[in-house]
């Protein structure tokens, strides 16, 4: 007998398999997902050139090449061309994700203002579309803008005093991404002026020299648009320099006994003595406490909550004032040092403190050396603080009217008494409250220059 397969039979079983290896070999190169693009919906290009960033990620037989023109009314522009290692075979030799960072420049690509789109492709090592592979597309939005904004002062000569503040009224011509007064590394932005509904025209930011400012810090306007273009002007501003007195404090027995060990608790300072535990929470619980107040400023509502003069507490007795530098000793060692940036003021123990303002407040909690501390947001970057309270009258989120009730007087926190430790912030910057107490200064400093914006 003959074997039931022949050489013709044996052949054609070999042709099957090899069509079935060939076959199951080739179904993955022909996946048909192309590669993922993840990129800006849109970019503003502006003089100093941008960095387009673009992530490609091809799960399948990974990603071969990634293209991007540039496309306009008159025409296009390749700005990018890569083909990444791989065959069809074996696929990409790298099959993790692209990230890609382009460098736009508007010069060097002679590319004019106006709107127009950029076109990222890309494709893999698919054997689909004759071998070319699954091809993806993304369009991103380009609007390259190489004019500056302009900004204009339309200010005077504006007198401020270090640990000061002051109004800035000035026009832009276009929608800013930020426009404000720049006084030496700090930076307090604007506001639309009263009355001007708009991004751009008239627009007053208030100002303020920090207390431990730098001798002659450049003072100016500065304006940039949501292309990076960046403007500035001078602003004709005269500084008028102050010295702040020196406050020498010898700090009791029962502060160290009483006040100190508590607060260390509370605030999670281990130290092995009390004096030690005093000198953390003076300089690094405030500092965190600060940084925290910082945060919580940053943001200010664009409209102004107030129109007459600030209040102090009433029927209270000045005890400490704006900017006092302070020394602590301990039996006749100084041991700490720091800036009293507000005042300190006394009346009948749990008085109650009243906004010292119209506004919003946007903190009421306890908040370190500060104790139980109030901060109201009176609009334009301008806030109250009041700390060391016994209770809360409020809550953040509130509106306040001027004289309403925030709270009581204490003890709470850093302190050897009961008071009321007020401060006024302006951008962030700690100010003298005396101005904002004196009717004339808001007069003749602000009320004027508001006035006269928009005429
Ligand atoms: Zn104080």
């Amino acid at each position: 007998m003959s074997s039931a397969l022949n050489w013709k039979g044996w052949s054609t079983i070999a042709l099957v398999v090899g069509a079935l290896v060939i076959a199951v070999f080739s179904m993955p190169r022909l996946e048909s997902t192309g590669p993922t693009l993840s990129g800006p919906e849109a970019v503003a290009l502006g003089t100093a050139g941008h960095e387009l960033e673009l992530e490609a990620l091809d799960t399948g037989t990974g990603l071969r090449s990634l293209q991007v023109r540039i496309v306009s009314g008159g025409g296009g522009q390749t700005v990018y061309d890569e083909t990444y290692a791989g065959n069809l075979i074996t696929g990409a030799v790298d099959s993790g994700s692209t990230r890609v960072a382009i460098p736009l420049d508007p010069r060097a690509l002679s590319l004019a203002d106006g709107t127009s789109t950029l076109i990222v492709t890309a494709r893999d090592w698919s054997w689909r579309d004759a071998g070319a592979g699954n091809r993806s597309e993304i369009t991103v939005q380009l609007d390259v803008d190489t004019k500056p904004p302009r900004i204009q002062t339309t200010t005077g000569l504006t007198y401020i005093y270090r640990g000061g503040a002051a109004a800035a009224t000035y026009r832009v011509d276009e929608n800013t991404a930020r426009d404000g007064v720049r006084v030496g590394d700090r930076f307090y932005p604007g506001y639309p002026a009263p009355g001007n509904l708009g991004g751009t025209g008239d627009r007053v930011a208030f100002f303020a020299v920090e207390v431990h400012a730098p001798r002659d810090p450049e003072i100016r306007l500065e304006a940039e648009d949501a292309a990076g273009n960046v403007a500035t002007a001078s602003l004709n501003v005269r500084l008028n320099e102050r010295r702040f007195s020196e406050e020498h404090l010898n700090l009791s027995k029962r502060f160290f006994d009483r006040v100190v060990p508590s607060l260390a608790e509370h605030t999670g300072v281990t130290k092995p003595n009390n004096v030690e535990a005093f000198q953390v929470i003076n300089r690094d619980i405030r500092a965190r406490d600060e940084a925290r107040i910082q945060e919580l400023v940053a943001e200010s509502d664009p409209q102004r909550y107030w129109s007459e003069t600030f209040t102090q507490l009433p029927n209270s007795k000045v005890m400490s004032r704006f900017a006092e530098q302070r020394r602590y000793f301990e039996s006749g060692n100084e041991i700490s040092q720091a800036t009293h940036y507000g005042f300190d003021l006394a009346s009948r123990a749990a008085a109650p403190v009243t906004a010292a303002n119209s506004g919003r407040v946007i903190f009421a909690d306890d908040l370190g050396i500060y104790g139980n501390c109030v901060l109201v947001d009176h609009g334009m970057g301008i806030t109250s603080l009041y700390g060391h309270l016994t209770d809360f009258a409020v809550k953040a989120g509130d509106m306040v009217e001027r004289g309403q009730s925030l709270g009581r007087t204490g003890a709470t926190g850093l302190a050897g008494g009961d008071h009321l430790h007020f401060a006024i912030l302006v951008g962030g910057t700690y100010v003298d409250p005396l101005e904002w107490w004196d009717a004339r200064w808001i007069q003749s400093h602000i009320e004027v220059k508001l006035a006269a914006a928009g005429r």
